[in-house]
């Protein structure tokens, strides 16, 4: 099936989860869809009711047999989210009973949905622009309160309005330098260079912002990877066991762990953090090379942020002194926990840690009896948002939009450099035109087929 046809036909689809449930949705949308559910409703003419109302009733085969008792819920178009008329059928959520009616409705005329076909109904029908059409599906994935924030965002425009304002303006000097080409004879500039220079250089700035924030937002919304590194005994399992207490109810083990490293997802001030204990990796016999093994330093390098723990009582300074530089790598700020403290209080950082040492944070605690452990946790969120207010600000966590961001400097970069070497307009004028289309792939302003069924197939059935 051709993404962009068949516009006309009426689709059905289940839109809550297989199986059983209290209620179970079917959702319906296409010019078709009131009549086509009047057809097997018993209860109010659907076809005479107001958009945005909910009716009871029956739905009954052809043969008169009730199959449920059902609120039926009517929206006409374009005030729906497909934009399309569109009726939701909330039955008994009996999978026996959601087959039957999808099948009535099939067998009526209606087509069953492709994925995401409603929201691509929503994007051709101009309710919904890509970059918020990709959000929804965002946000039926979000499952912490960091990555629902970006995808609300999302979803409300916040990407859609920083690329829309950066395209106007430079399509407003597209169209002038255009005109100027049309002159060309005349040799005359409507567009003032001095201004276009500074406008491209604005946009290439902000371009450049928007990408810096995506590995920010990707690692906000997939956890931010942090691992905890130390000697056998120094209590890495206990710190982590403290910084998950008030969590273990609701954080479960993610899928997929290594039987020798224990990873859990950890939410501090609502950003994910996916702790990595490298408890398990025993490969080294000697004490001494543990810290150095080669999983563990994979480990490290894959992190944003290490926590290196020891022992205060067993650990003599130079050893600290050693671990931390076996595991420090450039850019990957390490907080060296120094544990059990209830042992001995008075242990100072001057004593482990080289003078103005950099990428260091020197944190005393107890894992054991909870002493500053909140402490280490203001640590860790500091580490990852330097102190920039991240709930306020546009994320960037879509690969896709990177991408068209990417293009887009290309083609800026290669304007700003055609207007400095003082070759024609006709090619700056090329390289501003494909900036605009790398723009507006983003907001699916340009689009292909293929790029929509690719957009599209990720998404559930019934959205
Ligand atoms: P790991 O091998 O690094 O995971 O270390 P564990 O978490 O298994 O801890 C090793 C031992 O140290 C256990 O007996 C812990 O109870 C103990 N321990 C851990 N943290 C503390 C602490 O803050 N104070 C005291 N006194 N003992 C601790």
């Amino acid at each position: 099936m051709g993404i962009q046809k068949g516009l006309e036909d009426t689709i059905v689809a289940l839109a809550t989860p297989q199986g059983v449930g209290a209620i179970g949705v079917i959702r319906v949308s296409g010019t078709k869809a009131i009549i086509l559910v009047d057809e097997f409703f018993s209860g109010k003419n659907l076809d005479k009711v107001a958009s945005h109302t909910v009716h009871f009733g029956r739905l009954q085969d052809r043969e008169g047999f009730t199959l449920d008792e059902v609120l039926v819920t009517v929206f006409r178009h374009p005030a729906s989210y497909t934009g399309e008329d569109s009726v939701e059928i909330s039955c008994h959520g009996s999978s026996y009973i959601l087959e039957k009616v999808l099948t009535l409705l099939i067998e009526g005329g209606a087509r069953l949905a492709g994925p995401g076909e409603f929201t691509l109904r929503a994007f051709l029908n101009g309710k919904l622009d890509l970059s918020q059409a990709e959000a929804v599906a965002d946000l039926i994935a979000s499952e912490n309160v960091t990555s629902h924030r970006m995808a609300m965002d999302q979803m409300r425009g916040g990407i859609s309005k920083k690329i829309g304002g950066l395209r106007q303006q430079l399509l407003d000097f597209a169209s002038l330098i255009e005109l100027e080409l049309d002159f060309s004879e005349e040799d005359v500039e409507f567009a003032d260079r001095g201004q276009l220079k500074e406008l491209l250089l604005t946009i290439l700035h902000l371009v450049e912002e928007l990408m810096a924030s995506f590995k920010l937002g990707n690692v906000l919304k997939k956890g931010i990877n942090t691992v905890i590194a130390g000697r056998p005994n120094a209590g890495k399992s206990t710190l982590l066991n403290a910084l998950l207490e008030e969590e273990r109810a609701i954080v479960s083990p993610i899928a997929g762990t290594t039987r020798d490293t224990i990873e859990e997802l950890l939410q501090i001030e609502g950003i994910p953090f996916r702790i990595i204990d490298t408890a398990g990796i025993r490969e080294a016999e000697d004490a001494i090379e543990q810290i150095g093994v080669e999983r563990t330093m994979e480990k490290v390098r894959q992190s944003a942020v290490v926590i290196y723990v020891f022992d205060v009582i067993a650990m003599p300074p130079e050893q600290v002194r050693e671990d931390i530089a076996a595991l420090q790598q450039e850019g990957i700020p390490m907080l060296v926990v120094a544990n059990k403290m209830d042992l001995n209080p008075y242990t100072l950082p001057e004593h482990y840690l080289e003078p103005d040492q950099e990428g260091v944070v020197w944190v005393a605690l107890s894992a054991l009896n909870g002493m500053n452990i909140a402490h280490l946790k203001n640590e860790l969120v500091r580490q990852v948002t330097t102190g920039k207010g991240i709930m306020d600000t546009t994320l960037l966590s879509n690969a896709r939009h990177l991408e068209a961001l990417m293009s887009t400097r290309e083609s800026l970069t290669a304007a700003l450099r055609i207007m400095e070497d003082g070759i024609s307009s006709d090619f700056m004028a090329i390289e501003i035109r494909h900036a605009l289309n790398h723009l507006g792939e983003i907001t699916g302003e340009v689009s292909t087929e293929d790029l929509l069924g690719n957009i599209f197939s990720n998404f559930c059935i019934g959205k």
